[in-house]
């Protein structure tokens, strides 16, 4: 499980997050939801330590940190949040000079300095999960943006996370792509993957997710199943927004 409770983040004088409580159960799925701008992805970036909060709190897998700017976190403490948690990005983000195998193992051999053999196994094993093994070989550039999605999921899958964290992984593809993504998605979410995913795909949203956050203005304006927050939004901004998607 994570929690994260009163996460502030400020760029420059520009408050991002102002004070953000937020709770993914094991073996669930949240949804994310809100306007462009709303801070959505500083959140997942702060959920893995990308983005260093100023305020605030973060529990996962037995680790609890507080944020203070005066105090960072122990160096230890976030490469044990970082190791926890895997992230999908809206474009992907593949290594463009490792093939898609190469983009697999990368992080098993040098981060957590596993032998080439064993890495590459583990790699085929989820390629094949992504249905991604025949272009084990590939380079990035030769594959479609679900492709590239399917073995940027596997990678992120590598080392085990305890946590997936997912911004937007859908939105840079075109429909029939993003059938590919949601696809190995929802696999996922059937086998208990615990997921945070950022997104405005409403077929996503309402296909995969047990639990659906509203963050406007850097604040959670509303929470609850996903047919509480599609179909019987509670407060006005949320049911403007959910207006909004299709
Ligand atoms: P969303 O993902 O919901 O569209 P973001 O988290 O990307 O929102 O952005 C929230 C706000 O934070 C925006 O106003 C954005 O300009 C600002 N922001 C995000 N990242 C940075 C950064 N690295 N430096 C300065 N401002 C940033
Ligand atoms: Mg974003």
């Amino acid at each position: 499980m994570i929690r994260l409770a009163g996460i502030e983040k400020r760029f420059g004088g520009n408050t991002v997050l102002k004070g953000v409580d937020l709770t993914v159960a094991p073996g669930r799925v949240t949804a994310l939801i809100g306007p462009s701008g709303s801070g959505k992805s500083t959140l997942l970036r702060c959920a893995n330590l990308l983005e260093m909060p100023e305020a605030g709190s973060l529990e996962l897998e037995g680790l609890s940190l507080r944020f203070d700017p005066r105090s960072r976190p122990a160096p230890k403490d976030v490469l044990a949040v970082r190791r926890a948690t895997g992230m999908v990005f809206q474009n992907f983000q593949l290594f463009p000079h490792r093939t898609a195998l190469e983009n697999v193992t990368e992080g098993l051999v040098t981060v957590l300095r596993w032998p080439q053999d064993r890495a590459k196994a583990r790699a085929m094993e989820l390629l094949a999960k992504v249905g991604m093994a025949a272009k084990a070989d590939s380079w990035p550039a030769t594959l479609s943006g679900g492709q590239q999605q399917r073995v940027a999921i596997a990678r992120a899958l590598a080392g085990s996370p305890k946590l997936l964290l997912c911004d937007e992984p859908t939105s840079a593809l075109d429909p029939e792509l993003a059938a590919e993504v949601v696809e190995v998605l929802g696999a996922l979410a059937g086998e208990g993957t615990t997921m945070l995913m950022a997104t405005h795909d409403l077929r996503l949203a309402s296909r995969m997710a047990h639990h659906v956050a509203f963050l406007q203005d850097g604040g959670i304006v509303e929470e609850g199943g996903p047919d509480a927050i599609f179909r019987a939004p509670k407060d006005p901004r949320t049911a403007r927004f959910v207006r909004t998607l299709s």
